[in-house]
C-alpha cells in the first residue's frame, strides 16, 4: 500500500500527517518552524515526517510563497530564506522519496478541492483570509500556478486606485482593507483619533493587543460600530476583488478560508457572494462556500498533490 504525507511549512510550525486514500488524516506530527534558514526547515520536516510512525512513499509540502519547479523563489515569513530554495531536491534527497513543493495558498485550496468545499467544482477561487489575503486557483479541474508560481495573488488585487497603503507598498490592494494587519491598523487609527469601541474592553479582558479572528467574531457580533464599519469595508473590497476574478475567469465556485471565515461560517461566505454578484458580466451558476477543512486544508492538500 502507498503511504502518502502533507506536510503544511508555516512561519510558526511545521505539520507533518499521513493522509489516506480517502483524504483522511491518520497520523500527525508538529514542530515548531526553526529560524535558522532553509538547512534547519529541511532538518524539522524530515523529523516531522520522522515521527508520523511508518515509513511514506511520496510527500507533499505547502511553502509560504510562490514555487516553481519545486523552487521556493521568496518565502518572507521564513527567517534566513533571502534566496531561492530548492526544497523539492533538498527533502528528495534527504527523505529519499518523490517531493512536491507548491505554495501554501494552492496547495489549501487542492485540500478544499478534493475533500472540502470545493469538490466537484472546475474552476474554483480559494480566498483565505489571515494576517493578509491569500488566493489560490484550481482552473479546467487542474490547479493552476501560472509562469513563475505566482498566480492567485488575490491580495493584490487593486480595488481603490490611489487608495490605503498596503503592506507591499502599493495602494488599494484589497489586503490593505481586508486583511487581519490592516484592520486592526484601522482600529487602531480610529482609538487614537478617540473613538470608542469594544475592542477596547475586549483587549483589557485578555490581556492581549492582537485582534484575533474570535475577537473580531466577538466585537461583530455585539454589534461594535467600528468593528461593523471597518469588516463592512473589508467585504465590500473583497467583493470587488473576487468579482474581477470571476469575470476574468468565469469561475463556478470561491471557498472562503481563514481564521475568520472559520469564526463566521458559511454567512461570511453568504455576505461576500451578495458583495460579488452586482459586479458580475456573465449569467452563471456562481456557489460561495465557506472553508470546511480548517487547518488540515494543508496537509490534505499537500498529500493530494503527490497524486495527481
Ligand atoms: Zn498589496
Amino acid at each position: 500500500m502507498v503511504v502518502w504525507a502533507g506536510v503544511d511549512l508555516g512561519g510558526t510550525n511545521v505539520v507533518a500527517a499521513i493522509v489516506d486514500a480517502d483524504h483522511a488524516v491518520r497520523a500527525r506530527a508538529k514542530r515548531r518552524t526553526p529560524d535558522g534558514g532553509p538547512d534547519a526547515v529541511v532538518d524539522a520536516i524530515v523529523a516531522a515526517v520522522g515521527e508520523l510512525g511508518s515509513p511514506v512513499d511520496a510527500v507533499g509540502v505547502g511553502a509560504p510563497g510562490p514555487v516553481s519547479g519545486g523552487v521556493v523563489l521568496t518565502a518572507p515569513n521564513l527567517a534566513g530564506w533571502d534566496e531561492p530554495v530548492p526544497l523539492a531536491a533538498m527533502l528528495t534527497g534527504r527523505l529519499g522519496v518523490e517531493v512536491v513543493v507548491d505554495n501554501d495558498a494552492t496547495v489549501g485550496l487542492v485540500g478544499e478541492w478534493v475533500a472540502g468545499a470545493g469538490r466537484g467544482a472546475a474552476h474554483l477561487l480559494g480566498v483565505w483570509l489571515g494576517t493578509g489575503v491569500g488566493g489560490g486557483l484550481v482552473l479546467d479541474g487542474r490547479p493552476y500556478r501560472g509562469a513563475y508560481g505566482g498566480a492567485g495573488e488575490l491580495g493584490h488585487l487593486c480595488v481603490a486606485p490611489g487608495g490605503v497603503v498596503c503592506g507591499c507598498g502599493r495602494r488599494g490592494c484589497v489586503e490593505a482593507y481586508a486583511g487581519r494587519a490592516a484592520m486592526e491598523r484601522r482600529v487602531d487609527a480610529a482609538v487614537a483619533a478617540g473613538r470608542g469601541t469594544v475592542f477596547q474592553t475586549l483587549r483589557a479582558r485578555s490581556g492581549r493587543q492582537r485582534l484575533t479572528a474570535g475577537v473580531w467574531a466577538e466585537a461583530l457580533a455585539a454589534g461594535d460600530p467600528l468593528a461593523t464599519e471597518v469588516f463592512d469595508e473589508a467585504v465590500a473590497a473583497l467583493g470587488a476583488a473576487v468579482a474581477a476574478a470571476v469575470n476574468l475567469l468565469d469561475l463556478d465556485r470561491v471557498v472562503v478560508g481563514g481564521g475568520i471565515a472559520e469564526k463566521l461560517g458559511q454567512p461570511l461566505a453568504d455576505r461576500i457572494g451578495e458583495a460579488v454578484r452586482p459586479g458580475l458580466i456573465v449569467p452563471g451558476e456562481r456557489t460561495f462556500r465557506v472553508a470546511e477543512l480548517g487547518d488540515d486544508s494543508g496537509v490534505i492538500g499537500a498529500a493530494a498533490l503527490t497524486r495527481t
